[in-house]
């Protein structure tokens, strides 16, 4: 009975879910609060090398250019970037975007492009989603640099760039390792294990976080928002130390705006697996657990309270929102139940037909049999 169906639905448990709701929260806020430091720090690091590059080229100060692609100032071919077969680079594609080995004509681009280089802790810039003419105008531009490889082309500020794309401008640009006093040259440096949360959350295959783990993500990102080091870096502080021990401790007030967010940001990353994940019953896994993130943001819109909501009221939306989602799942096991017995049925009464048939087909060609015999009856 119903053999395949449990491969679509998603086992949950209302605590762990709920875990997995405050560990995703958690991620926002230390998000929040990490973003403007990482915003700063980039933009202090685009103006003095503008600046050294101006004075060490004797420019006029606040000299800029806006000239250079970003393909001008890579030489063809580039590993992993680039790749000319027999002449033709798809990269270096047309007379505009052919590398310039002379340089940037306003003497900025390849200088500044030497410079973000060598302030990469791994050497490898990833100038794949980055767009060089906004270089000087746009400091995100050069922070994309310090991105992963993939997935960050249409990103152009902090607010647009998740978690682990912030945390990694933190882990491979080097000017934050002077500052931060967690020793980010490191592997599994304070900043590494908070990526590592923020993927266990967005990734996590049944939206659920066991009670030790969220313990451990909450000890993680507190190690990251008390490090001396950000603190003294932290301009602005967003008081996301007491919001997530406010969190921890099911205190929490929080905007329903914020709640939402979370869950879309989840949602989308969910869309993302769907569109690339080949394998059917893992699509349809993925497909339960965004009618679920949809269930659950209907469930917080309702909740009458204006604009905020309390943990206990998200729980309770939750709570719901399970029982509302695991009705349906059970009522489309029932229905393929329906599906398979009346299949059975229809075919069994087709096979009872065909039998009927063939039958009267059998006794018919015997009565014929039993008159020839008797015509040959010898009298
Ligand atoms: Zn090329
Ligand atoms: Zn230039």
């Amino acid at each position: 009975m119903a053999a395949a169906v449990p491969t679509v639905s998603v086992p949950l448990s209302n605590s762990k879910f709920f875990n997995w709701i405050k560990a995703a929260l958690a991620v926002f806020y230390t998000k929040e609060e990490i973003e403007p430091v990482v915003t700063d720090e980039v933009k202090d690091f685009q103006q003095n090398c503008l600046h050294s590059i101006s004075s060490s080229n004797s420019l006029p100060a606040g000299s800029t250019c806006s000239n250079c692609c970003t393909e001008n100032l890579i030489v063809c071919p580039t590993n992993r970037l680039c790749n000319a077969k027999r002449g033709k680079c798809s990269y270096h594609k047309n007379a505009a975007s052919q590398y310039r080995p002379s340089g940037c004509p306003n003497k900025i681009c390849h200088n500044l492009k030497s410079e973000i280089q060598s302030a990469h802790r791994y050497h490898g810039p990833s100038y794949k989603n980055t767009d060089a003419t906004k270089w000087c105008s746009n400091a995100w531009e050069i922070a994309k640099c310090y991105l992963p490889p993939d997935g960050y082309k249409d990103v152009s500020s902090a607010g647009d760039t998740d978690f682990n794309g912030i945390i990694s401008v933190i882990i491979n640009h080097k000017g934050f390792e002077a500052k931060i006093k967690d020793d980010l040259s490191k592997k599994n440096n304070i900043f590494e294990k908070g990526r590592d949360v923020g993927k266990a959350v967005r990734h996590s295959p049944n939206l659920e976080v066991e009670d030790t783990d969220l313990t451990q993500y909450f000890t993680i990102l507190n190690n990251i928002l008390t490090d001396p080091g950000f603190v003294a870096m932290n301009k602005s502080p967003n008081n996301a130390i007491q919001k997530l021990a406010k969190l921890q401790s099911d205190d929490l007030i929080i905007g329903k705006d914020i709640v939402r967010k979370v869950l879309d940001d989840v949602g989308k990353s969910i869309q993302e697996q769907i569109r690339n994940e080949m394998v059917e019953y893992k699509q349809k896994t993925e497909e339960r657990k965004l009618e679920l993130i949809t269930e659950i943001n209907l469930k917080v819109k309702e909740i009458e309270e204006k604009g905020n909501v309390s943990l206990a009221q998200l729980n309770g939306a939750v709570k719901s929102s399970i029982d509302a989602f695991e009705a349906k799942v059970k009522e489309s096991i029932q229905e393929i139940d329906k599906q398979i017995r009346k299949g059975k049925e229809t075919l069994e009464s087709v096979a009872n037909k065909e039998k009927e048939n063939a039958i009267k087909e059998i006794q018919k060609a015997a009565e014929k049999c039993k008159t020839i015999l008797q015509l040959y009856k010898p009298t």
